[in-house]
């Protein structure tokens, strides 16, 4: 049985509970991670809820994406809507009965009352709080009204809210992140906990569900914590414990402004299609808020599981660096074998006519790529030259230092007649040859013999080196490139 007045639940359980109004927000994705943490760590329980109650906002399909970048990411729960648990069932909108029943039992103590003001009135009452320099807040109208007239309002088909009373005083609590927090209810008007028995909100839901759901801490992102003393007070007029609570500093830009669309991406889902892998995108995550106090940087799952505390998690807001994302990627991405990373990459490519390419060549040119590459989606335009039939580029890109067009034709010319004779086509008998050759070809840098072919072959700027492309693209094709960029010299 729970102690309804003490938090005194000994099995530590905690919840993430996001509402299904659009994609998984990264900061709601790390807000379920340090749930996850904090619960596995602590041999407790990660519980899924999903908060659907606003019904015109909340889809179903938001609900799926939630569910599955929480699983792609790693992230499992012991109790949610999909996996069932004694707690049950983890969808708001399917626990509408049991909200009722608390719902009538505050109406019935009078710590709830109907409210007929009708959202002009709302509106003219605010106006003029503010016209006088007040902060607005609901002035009490309906607060006690008799029982006679909310018949007659209610027989009369009036329109109304359920209001909670709030009770004017001092509320604190201790944050595990924040400290002693403390706030005067008395800026508060009473707040509207359901539009009607059917229709609850989110104070009041959250409130029933972490006491019917034992939850024994309540983590969640530093945009709540205004929210935690009016759920406190319901708390307190259902005769419910308080949970312990901690909250998360929030994402901040660069420029240290609140984390927005407008800057750059949000949701999680953008992140894993862009190709981050869920390794770089947990350690990134933890990062943000969360100080190991060392110099340690790379953090797997499991070693967060051993490591982490709501201790050392910050006040302040944590700073979206995507530059360390896109470093601890390319750290994630090189630790992958080659053939789990070629699987990985492999949607990327679906552009290209892979077929053209055995299954090991694929491999290889992932392999050229791999150490440079910071994130799946940028492969693309990295390699898109070996699926071409032929190379659009600048003629003067063939050019190295100070090379006039005659000298490059030479120094094309040369390579195409050396390789048209070598019989090994394999990288590191192409890259002994080359060098050597390139020495013969000009003493002073290897740059003269190299750079030109490696533009003829891969047309672009910047490229993995001539040998590792000639030996995927084979000796016909590297040929037929070297003879093509001759064409364009005059
Ligand atoms: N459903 C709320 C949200 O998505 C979270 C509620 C809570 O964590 O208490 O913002």
């Amino acid at each position: 049985m729970v102690n309804k007045t003490k938090n005194n639940i000994e099995e530590i359980r905690v919840r993430f509970a996001p509402s299904p109004t659009g994609p998984l927000h990264i900061g709601g994705a790390r807000t379920a991670l340090f749930n996850y943490l904090f619960a596995t760590q602590k041999k407790g329980s990660f519980i899924l809820r999903i908060e659907d109650t606003d019904k015109e906002r909340s889809d179903q399909k938001w609900t799926d994406e939630i569910i599955s970048e929480l699983v792609w990411l790693g992230l499992e729960w012991n109790e949610g809507p999909d996996v069932g648990g004694k707690f049950g069932p983890y969808k708001q909108s399917q626990r509408l009965d049991i909200y009722k029943k608390y719902l009538e039992i505050l109406l019935q103590e009078k710590k709830a009352y109907y409210c007929f003001c009708s959202p002009d009135e709302l509106e003219a009452k605010r106006q003029d709080q503010m016209s006088r320099g007040l902060a607005p807040k609901y002035d009490g109208t309906c607060r006690d009204l008799s029982d006679q007239i909310i018949q007659k309002n209610i027989k009369e088909g009036k329109k109304s809210v359920i209001r909670f009373k709030i009770s004017q005083k001092k509320i604190t609590f201790h944050d595990l992140i924040r400290g002693d927090v403390e706030f005067d209810t008395g800026l508060l008007g009473d707040i509207i906990i359901a539009k009607n028995m059917e229709t609850p909100l989110f104070h009041f839901t959250v409130v029933v569900d972490d006491f019917l759901m034992q939850i024994s801490h309540v983590i969640r992102g530093e945009d709540h914590i205004s929210n935690t003393p009016r759920q406190m007070l319901i708390q307190e007029a259902l005769g419910f414990y308080h949970p312990i609570y901690a909250h998360i500093p929030l994402f901040l830009n660069p420029d240290r402004a609140k984390m927005s669309k407008r800057q750059g991406d949000v949701a999680l889902k953008d992140y894993h299609d862009k190709g981050y892998l869920p390794e770089a995108l947990i350690n990134f995550m933890v990062l943000l808020g969360w100080n190991p106090g060392t110099e340690k940087e790379i953090f797997t799952l499991q070693d967060l599981i051993k490591e982490f505390s709501l201790e050392k998690v910050q006040k302040s807001g944590a700073v979206f660096n995507i530059q360390r994302l896109d470093y601890l990627n390319g750290y994630y991405i090189r630790e992958k074998s080659i053939g789990t990373l070629t699987k990985l990459c492999l949607p990327y490519l679906q552009e290209f006519n892979l077929e053209q390419y055995s299954p090991k060549n694929i491999e290889k040119i992932i392999e050229a790529y791999k150490a440079r590459l910071k994130k799946l989606s940028d492969l693309p335009q990295m390699v898109d030259f070996f699926f071409k039939e032929t190379l659009t580029y600048e003629k003067k890109l063939l050019t190295w230092k100070d090379m006039g067009d005659s000298q490059v034709k030479e120094s094309l010319e040369y390579s195409s007649k050396i390789l048209s004779e070598t019989k090994k086509f394999d990288k590191k008998s192409l890259e002994e040859l080359l060098v050597k050759e390139a020495e013969t070809f000009n003493s002073k840098n290897r740059g003269y013999l190299l750079w030109p072919l490696r533009v003829a072959l891969s047309g672009k700027e910047a490229s993995a080196s001539p040998f590792e492309i000639a030996e995927i693209l084979g000796k016909e094709k590297t040929i037929q490139r070297i003879q093509q960029a001759i064409l364009m010299l005059p």
